[in-house]
């Protein structure tokens, strides 16, 4: 293994998701839904393998229905114009969207500054592509974790190439607020920078929290990097369509990386994802409503379970402090969590550079049926 990628190790998602196999615990710990998306979208994709839509090599940046789908789903719900042709590119999930960004957008030597904690896949692909990541360590405040500005402002240097956000923020839950993004994106401008954000957990926020999109602030349009998922929104995290938004220049530069990564990806589903970012607006409310519901049901068991929980705006992962359970290693008691109680979560440490700051949070993933929740709950309070 090169030396790029020598400390990244295996992915603690796949680690954790084969501890849960082993064991037979719950597993709480990888971010996927134990029920399928719409029927309707399945037969979508069964029609399309079906009549032979997508069954060889689709177009390069996505197939015309899915790229025009995206472009309606920006315009409807954000008011942002994006022109399928020039300005939306499909990918192998977000994953590959954050991968081939970085590997077409950062010189050897750059440093991208990332919010911390971060989902993993970041440190590695700023890696891969010969960048050093900068953290912004987010910091518990009255209940959430929050951006301090000044510190972002402080990890800016003049061998800043970009900014890497991510709202609604995994692991943490937090939802950067307007005036949070706002203050974000006059610093990219001032300081002319790129801004690649994550915004795969769009369509999962909660309460009164608002989902404002980096790219509708002003001067951000042209130079942001939008990356959006159908995993999340549509629970379909095994399809792996994803996609890029950005002016012309950033979605042929993406391009460039993507072509050689995996060329092109998911022929049917795409048809598929073409008709689920179609479906009316009730999809969208009744998916959110029911992850509300999961959310209090899991925040709740946690609380009585004696853990401190932060309660989540966004995403459907709930981070939690073990301290007042008497522990203070997120990664032992992690390790240790299947055979004590038979429930898999994630130590949030393994987002952090500063592993001491990560090491009290751990994460548990509630897009899972009521009953497995419930249990999970009984579990945890013995
Ligand atoms: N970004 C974040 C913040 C995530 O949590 C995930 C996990 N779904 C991804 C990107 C990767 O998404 P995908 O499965 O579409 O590659
Ligand atoms: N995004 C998911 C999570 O945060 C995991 C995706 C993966 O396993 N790569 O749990």
């Amino acid at each position: 293994l090169n030396r790029r990628l020598a400390e990244f190790g295996t992915t603690i998602f796949a680690e954790m998701s084969a501890l849960a196999v082993r064991t037979g615990a719950i597993n709480l710990g990888q971010g996927f839904p134990d029920t399928d998306g719409p029927e309707q979208v399945r037969e979508a994709a069964v029609r399309a393998l079906r009549d032979g839509r997508g069954n060889q090599y689709p177009p390069g940046p996505g197939v015309p229905e899915l790229r025009t789908a995206i472009a309606d789903h920006q315009r409807r719900r954000y008011g942002l114009e994006f022109d399928p042709d020039t300005e939306v590119l499909v990918t192998a999930g977000a994953t590959e969207a954050i991968a081939a960004s970085l590997l077409a957008l950062v010189e050897p030597g750059d440093e991208v500054v990332a919010l911390e904690p971060y989902y993993d896949s970041y440190a590695a692909s700023i890696a891969l592509a010969g960048g050093t990541r900068v953290p912004v360590t987010l910091r518990p405040h009255e209940g959430s974790f929050r951006l301090d500005l000044d510190e972002l402002r402080d990890a800016i240097t003049p061998r800043t190439r970009l900014l890497l956000i991510n709202t609604p923020h995994n692991p943490t839950g937090t939802v950067l607020t307007r005036a949070e993004l706002t203050a974000v994106a006059e610093l990219a401008v001032e300081r002319d920078l790129l801004v690649v954000t994550d915004e795969v957990y769009e369509h999962l926020t909660y309460d009164d929290a608002e989902h404002v999109p980096l790219a509708t602030l002003p001067g951000m349009r042209g130079r942001t990097v939008t990356i959006g998922s159908s995993g999340k929104t549509f629970s379909f995290t095994g399809w792996k369509v994803g996609w890029v938004t950005a002016a012309p220049e950033l979605v042929a530069a993406v391009r460039s990386a993507k072509q050689f990564l995996t060329y092109v990806s998911a022929g049917p589903f795409q048809y598929a994802v073409a008709e689920a970012l179609a479906l009316p607006d009730s999809y969208f409310e009744e998916f959110r409503a029911s992850m509300t519901a999961k959310r209090d049901l899991l925040a709740a068991g946690l609380t009585d379970a004696g853990f401190t929980v932060f309660r989540p705006q966004g995403t459907y992962f709930i981070t939690t402090d073990i301290r007042p359970l008497g522990f203070d290693d997120g990664f032992a008691f992690c390790r240790a969590l299947p055979e004590r109680c038979g429930v898999v979560a994630i130590p949030n440490a393994v987002f952090y550079d500063d592993r001491t700051a990560g090491a009290p949070f751990v994460r548990f993933a509630f897009c899972k049926r009521d009953e497995v929740l419930s249990d999970a709950v009984t579990r945890l309070k013995a």
